[in-house]
């Protein structure tokens, strides 16, 4: 595959993959790792597809070198990857499991070796359970807990880790964590899991001043982001979009960078606001961030809703290809995500990273043992394209990640979806990159040729 017409983007700018910990590590009893929501969230009957669980993975704990060594042929600049905290503090509070340290110690070690900067996210849903049995984000405590294993990971880390992400998609831990019981640690309080958006907020800003004081450089945060389309013109349909936009878009973010709440009356929120909100709150949520992580997939189309629970409902998007979670494959969609950010937060708005980006489709080996998978190329293709447009327009992106390296556990998907440049055969654990690992390679490789890195 060639780059052809693939646009160059700055000397500076970089590329690279994302996974998270539980999705790809396994080894769940391994050295004292503690339990986490997600490993009791796979044991209810039902949770997740086909009954399956993170037990085991992508066996990543034990096969990391094999995959950073994928990751140095690849050529990528960046890998984002998280921390488990339940390996790190089983207890999610008190004691060190030094084997947990370690293990991170020497993935760092190696990706430093092979000119690879390390971009660790904080928090990617792994919350150790005994947290979660103590209220877990609907618990205030559970923020301050945060910032202490913040703190113990960075005094250890941060000599050799720039960037650091706190949090991972607050947006979907309280969706589909909290509100909807979709994700660990599958509590169904509907518009009862907003404390949840808060406690996560303050997490990060806590852990933010932690991270600082153990000598972090940067500190960035990861939100997932939907353009908001209305279904119609009717008015009832375009406030129902934007009610959506206030609930995925801005709730995690207008207090980031704005140092306060969106109005969400739409969701019976009075005047007061939040009432978990205490005072002196909002100046640790919105302490400076040095860039922002941004999470795109796909748009959401909303319509006036057809019940009471939530002031819209949601809408097929016709017209597009659709990966095989049935996302619409609209790259145009992240053009103007990361346009409307820059207009709507303007100076305020730090330099952006898009920390995720990739899809999922059936991939299988042919006969021959290739796995060719011209539809993700076509995915990450236009979606890259539409990154280079957000900047002509005047965003400031600094790096783009596809997620995700390796086909991994897709949550309550189980193994049914494969969003990975390297297929996984999870009955041997055997890599193989797919046709996108190699176009990838090549298209970073032309652009190092035409914009060294600096
Ligand atoms: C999450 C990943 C997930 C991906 C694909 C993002 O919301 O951060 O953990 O695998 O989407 O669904």
């Amino acid at each position: 595959m060639s780059d052809a017409g693939f646009p160059t983007f700055p000397a500076g700018f970089s590329f690279g993959v994302a996974t998270a910990a539980y999705q790809i590590e396994g080894a769940v009893g391994a050295d004292g790792r503690g339990e986490s929501v997600w490993d009791t969230f796979c044991r209810r009957p039902g949770a997740i597809r086909d009954g399956h669980t993170g037990d085991v993975a992508d066996d990543h704990y034990h096969r990391w070198p094999e995959d950073v060594a994928l990751m140095a042929a690849l050529g990528i600049d960046t890998y984002r990857f998280s921390l488990a905290w339940p390996r790190i503090q089983p207890a999610g509070s008190g004691a060190v499991n030094a084997a947990g340290l370690d293990f991170y110690d020497r993935l760092v070690d190696s990706l430093v070796a092979n000119g690879i900067t390390p971009m660790p996210t904080l928090f990617h849903w792994d919350l150790p359970q005994p947290l979660e049995d103590a209220g877990g984000w609907l618990s205030r405590d559970t923020a301050y807990r945060f910032a202490e294993f913040a703190a113990i990971a960075a005094t250890r880390l941060a000599d050799r880790v720039p960037l650091w992400i706190t949090l991972n998609e607050p947006f979907v831990v309280t969706a589909f964590g909290y509100a909807l019981g979709v994700h660990a640690p599958g509590r169904t309080l509907l518009l009862g899991a907003l404390p949840t958006a808060h406690h996560q907020l303050l997490g990060h800003g806590l852990a933010t001043a932690a991270l600082r004081a153990a000598g972090v450089r940067q500190v960035a945060i990861a939100n997932n982001y939907s353009p908001a389309w209305a279904a119609s013109d009717r008015p009832a349909d375009v406030a129902a979009a934007a009610a959506y936009d206030i609930l995925h878009n801005r709730l995690y973010t207008d207090p980031l960078l704005l140092v306060r709440y969106p109005d969400l009356s739409a969701f019976g929120v009075g005047a007061a606001g939040l009432e978990c909100v205490r005072d002196g709150d909002l100046a640790i949520v919105s302490a400076p961030i040095d860039a922002l992580g941004v999470n795109y997939y796909a748009p959401t189309r909303l319509s006036a809703p057809t019940d009471s629970a939530l002031p819209f409902s949601m809408q097929p998007i016709p017209g597009y290809p659709l990966t095989a979670f049935g996302n619409p494959v609209v790259p145009a969609g992240l053009t103007e995500l990361l346009t409307t950010l820059a207009r709507r937060y303007g100076s305020r708005l730090p330099p952006v990273y898009v920390t995720e980006n990739g899809c999922s489709f059936a991939d299988e080996p042919d006969a021959a043992g290739q796995i060719a998978d011209a539809d993700r190329i076509d995915y990450l293709d236009g979606h890259i394209r539409a990154v280079a447009d957000a900047m002509a327009a005047g965003v400031d992106v600094r790096g783009y990640l596809v997620w995700s390296l390796l086909d991994n556990f897709e949550w309550a998907e189980g193994y049914h979806q494969r969003f990975g440049l390297v297929h996984v055969d999870y009955d041997t654990l055997r890599r193989t990159p797919k046709e996108s690992f190699g176009w990838y390679r090549d298209a970073i490789a032309a652009q190092r040729a035409r914009a060294p890195r600096t």
